[in-house]
């Protein structure tokens, strides 16, 4: 419920207002963001690849309503992906790339999205590494998928995202697990109707645990986007009773959410990577990791109520 309203209620302008201006926002912002540009990313990436941990790096912002400011997202990672390969960091793709589709124009038109998409792409490519086209909010899911789908025939390592608390998500496990696709499964940080979604954590958590048997038991590359220690023991087992070896897939968590998991996880051989975001449009984001655990948002409002 406390997530539900916190998410509807981030919409609003003043809200906005309070938590972008306070200056206690700043501590909690840096424990999630790595800097607001892209040497600040390299940076962070350096030091998680020093430490055997993979990375996946996001240019924060999204719902873009401007074609200039989509191609100049566009341009970031392209600029990026040029970093990480002249530093050596991408070294079969150690440090890839993720996207928001709507960051890069997909409320614009879906040509303009998949054209800046095929940019990133291409340059990802140049550079030694991957793209993978984060999941975002109902209205995206399909257009994203068919983007995906159309430039798969020229960069077959293209990977997705798939929610697990959207009812048509097992389907789209399957699916793309016959095809051998590099998928991202994570549980869903939008808020999503009952028509198309879970909405009890329970049912969301099956879910998962539903999709996960799928990739895992397709051709495709599993990466599993979760910090829930249950779901990382069934994703364990899951990999056993599905004889993949470690490097047929991966962990992935959030920069600064569990990161001593994280450590243990990859010290004990498996495949670990950090999903990094910077930039300076750090706000939908923020919302979205409060919104995810009361303990964060209880953290933050008594910060920001002890600021006189
Ligand atoms: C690498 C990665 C990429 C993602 N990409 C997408 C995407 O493309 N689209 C999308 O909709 N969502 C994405 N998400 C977010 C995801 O959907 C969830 O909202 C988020 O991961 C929280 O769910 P959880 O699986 O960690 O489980 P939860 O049930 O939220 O948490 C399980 C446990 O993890 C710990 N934990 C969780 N969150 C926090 C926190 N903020 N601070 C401290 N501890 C915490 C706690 O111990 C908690 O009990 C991504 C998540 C990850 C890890």
């Amino acid at each position: 419920m406390l997530r539900r309203a916190l998410l509807a209620a981030s919409a609003s302008t003043r809200l906005r207002q309070l938590i972008t201006t306070a200056p206690q926002t700043r501590a909690i912002v840096e424990k999630y963001v790595a800097g607001e540009t892209a040497d600040d990313a390299v940076r962070v990436t350096r030091t998680l690849r020093a430490a055997g941990l993979l990375v996946t790096l996001d240019y924060l912002g999204e719902d873009t309503k401007d074609p200039a400011q989509a191609a100049a997202a566009t341009d970031e990672y392209i600029q990026l992906a040029g970093k990480l390969g002249a530093e050596g960091l991408t070294q079969g793709g150690a440090a890839e790339v993720s996207v928001k589709p709507t960051a890069v124009g997909l409320f614009l038109g879906t040509r303009m999205a998949q054209e800046n998409i095929g940019r990133i792409c291409a340059a990802a490519r140049e550079a030694g590494t991957t793209v993978t086209l984060d999941a975002e909010e109902f209205a995206a899911i399909e257009p994203t998928l068919r983007i995906a789908a159309q430039l798969r025939a020229e960069y077959g390592d293209l990977g997705c995202v798939v929610q697990a608390c959207l009812r048509r998500s097992e389907d789209d496990c399957r699916a793309l697990a016959a095809y051998g696709t590099r998928v991202r499964l994570c549980k869903g940080a939008y808020s999503e109707p009952e028509s198309v979604a879970f909405t009890s954590r329970r049912d969301i958590d099956r879910s998962y645990a539903r999709c996960l048997r799928a990739l895992m038991n397709g051709s495709g590359y599993p990466m599993l986007a979760t910090h829930d220690p249950r779901l990382i023991r069934i994703a364990a087992a899951r990999a056993g009773l599905a004889e993949r070896d470690s490097g047929s897939f991966e962990y992935q968590m959030l920069y600064g959410i569990r990161p001593a998991e994280q450590a243990r996880l990859a010290a004990s051989g498996a495949q670990v990577r950090v999903y990094v975001p910077y930039g300076s449009d750090w706000y939908g984001y923020l919302v979205r990791r409060l919104a995810e655990r009361p303990a964060n948002l209880m953290f933050f409002l008594r910060a920001l109520s002890s600021r006189r």
